[in-house]
């Protein structure tokens, strides 16, 4: 977006949030009596309509393809409708959040590229003809996208649509190493992603630094779209090289991000929600740059926009934009921990417009879109955090769907991060870092038990095995100490067995997320299950076990 338009589009956010009740009320075209729903209650139209019967079965508009879920946080991949209206949504949420990167950076189109790590999946036909891929890919489709690629970013095209990722990834971080003193963003869609690049730069950085030096290609990347698309780029720079291997060459990573792309201004990527367990890791690797987590969407909406992009991880609010969609919220309780949950119907509970949500509450996201959805739930629990202007702002709180539960004690994704994060606690001053988790419910004896997979790091050299297994089983305790009532209730009945910890060796996230990202997940929107209910995603972490450690007594 140009300077000019820029104060265009803050003026719109203006118009928006001012006028949020009236924009939502303009949206209401479906009668207040249809019932909320699920991706599983429209699943049989969507199918149909997938399989050749025409759109109308589910909504006015043709559907003109179908955007995938990217499946990793609630299961299986989920088809929604996509429509003319509703692509366009997204070229128009995001010439607003440009406006808002341009009010607080600077316009950085005109300064410099964005390495931005970048991952198409192949498009699937369904028996209609009509296409579906996830939403990033069918943004990197785009028209308008491919023309402004080559002046805004430093991956090409070929690198993003590589069918082995590993491949594009190599291609993406050389081209960006390449155009280091160009580079003035670094980011991906999600946190995870980011992480992932730098754990690839510490194991490939010396290929890649031969690469610059010499100007040609490792022989492994067989990709011809990749081969020749670095081609353009590449010619021998030793003295590059050698200044990127001076840096890379450091005993302490710290602050390797900012120290090989001097020029970046801030990492942009999604910092919260799940992710928000990978800041620590991040803020690390960019030591002082800030960490923006630039907005809040889904396959099935797109919701809201990070205003303050400044502010820190923990404290990010997303501005909900009322011409997005229809919006409806179902007030859930804040809290469990003092009593066993009542199962509430959904039916009995009133469900509360945009604009008359109570800050402070936690509601789960219900959306009605122009692309066949009413009253769709989304399964995301958000907290309201203020109002700018009239529209709500929102904290991301957890997926609903992600709990362990041996018998009727419901853990959920945030009484799990807290417990984790109190436990790991107990490693940081010992020089341990943990890096990656996940979780399952093991019943295969009697009384089940949680069951957490760790992967943990050394830092400065240390080996994990350094690690005291008493440590270890102190962790344990101290995540059943730092777990709900209910559950320590339970526990102290024998009702649930003692909370197990497996540590598994380094890599094994790097694992999971290749076998998700083999079944079809795209890299740039996968999403780590705080949950594992899939049996091969189980033998992949478990084939990786390297110390198991049980909880010694029931939580006080
Ligand atoms: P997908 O199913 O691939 O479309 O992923 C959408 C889901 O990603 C949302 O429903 C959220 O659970 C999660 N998500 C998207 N944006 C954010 C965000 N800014 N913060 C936390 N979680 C997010």
């Amino acid at each position: 977006m140009a300077t000019n338009g820029y104060e265009g589009g803050l003026k719109t956010i203006e118009e928006l949030t001012t006028n949020a009740e009236q924009i939502q009320d303009e949206k209401q075209l479906f009668k207040k009596n249809v019932p909320i729903v699920t991706y599983e209650d429209l699943k049989p139209y969507i199918d149909r309509i997938a399989n050749g019967e025409t759109s109308d079965i589910l909504l006015g508009e043709p559907v003109t393809g179908f955007y995938l879920s990217s499946g990793t946080s609630g299961g299986q991949p989920k088809l929604m409708p996509v429509t003319a209206e509703f692509a366009n949504k997204w070229e128009l949420f995001r010439g607003l959040y440009e406006s808002s990167v341009i009010k607080h950076f600077g316009d950085i189109n005109q300064v410099g590229k964005r390495l931005e790590l970048m991952f198409a999946r192949p498009e699937i036909e369904t028996a209609s003809g009509l296409k579906a891929a996830s939403v990033s890919t069918s943004i990197y489709n785009e028209c308008n996208f491919r023309t402004i690629l080559p002046k805004l970013y430093t991956s090409p095209i070929e690198t993003i649509f590589c069918p082995d990722p590993n491949q594009g990834l190599y291609c993406q971080l050389l081209l960006g190493l390449i155009q280091r003193d160009e580079v003035i963003t670094v980011g991906s869609i999600f946190a995870s992603t980011v992480l992932r690049g730098i754990k690839f730069l510490e194991n490939h950085w010396q290929e890649l630094c031969y690469d610059i030096k010499t100007g040609r290609l490792s022989d492994w990347i067989t990709d011809s779209g990749c081969r020749n698309a670095a081609s353009l780029v590449m010619k021998p720079n030793p003295e590059q090289a050698d200044l990127i291997e001076n840096i890379c060459n450091c005993k302490s990573w710290e602050g390797i991000i900012r120290k090989l792309w001097p020029k970046a201004r801030y990492i942009c990527c999604i910092c919260t929600g799940i992710m928000r367990q990978y800041t620590i890791e991040l803020e690390f690797y960019c030591r002082g740059l800030p960490l923006v987590s630039d907005l809040y969407a889904c396959s099935e909406a797109i919701c809201g926009i990070n205003l303050e992009p400044l502010c820190k991880p923990c404290d990010v609010s997303y501005t909900f934009l009322p011409n997005m969609a229809y919006f409806e919220f179902l007030p859930v309780e804040n809290d469990h921990d003092e009593s066993i949950e009542m199962k509430r119907n959904d039916e009995d509970t009133e469900l509360v417009d945009l604009v008359n949500v109570k800050a402070g509450q936690c509601y789960e996201l219900v959306v009605s879109t122009c692309a066949g959805l009413y009253r769709y739930k989304v399964g995301d629990v958000l907290m309201v955090s203020g109002f700018y202007n009239t529209a709500p702002q929102f904290q991301f709180v957890e997926r609903k769907n992600v709990i362990l539960s041996v018998d009727q004690e419901k853990t959920s994704e945030t009484d799990l991060f807290k417990a984790v994060t109190e436990a790991k606690a107990l490693l940081d001053p010992l020089g341990f870092i943990l890096t990656e988790y996940t979780s399952y419910v093991d019943t295969s004896s009697a009384p089940g038990h949680y069951v957490l997979f760790w992967e943990i790091k050394g830092k400065e050299g240390k080996n994990c095995k350094e690690l005291d297994p008493k440590i270890m089983v102190e962790c344990c305790s101290r995540m059943e100490e730092s777990l709900h009532y209910t559950y320590r209730i339970y526990r102290k009945r024998n009702i649930i067995a003692a909370l197990e910890i497996r540590v598994v060796k380094q890599g094994s996230f790097e694992a999971l997320m290749d076998y998700y990202v083999s079944k079809g997940t795209s890299l740039s929107q996968y999403k780590k299950p705080s949950c594992i209910k899939s049996e091969e995603a189980l033998k992949i972490l478990d084939s990786r076990v390297i110390g198991k450690y049980f909880s010694p007594k029931s939580p006080l």
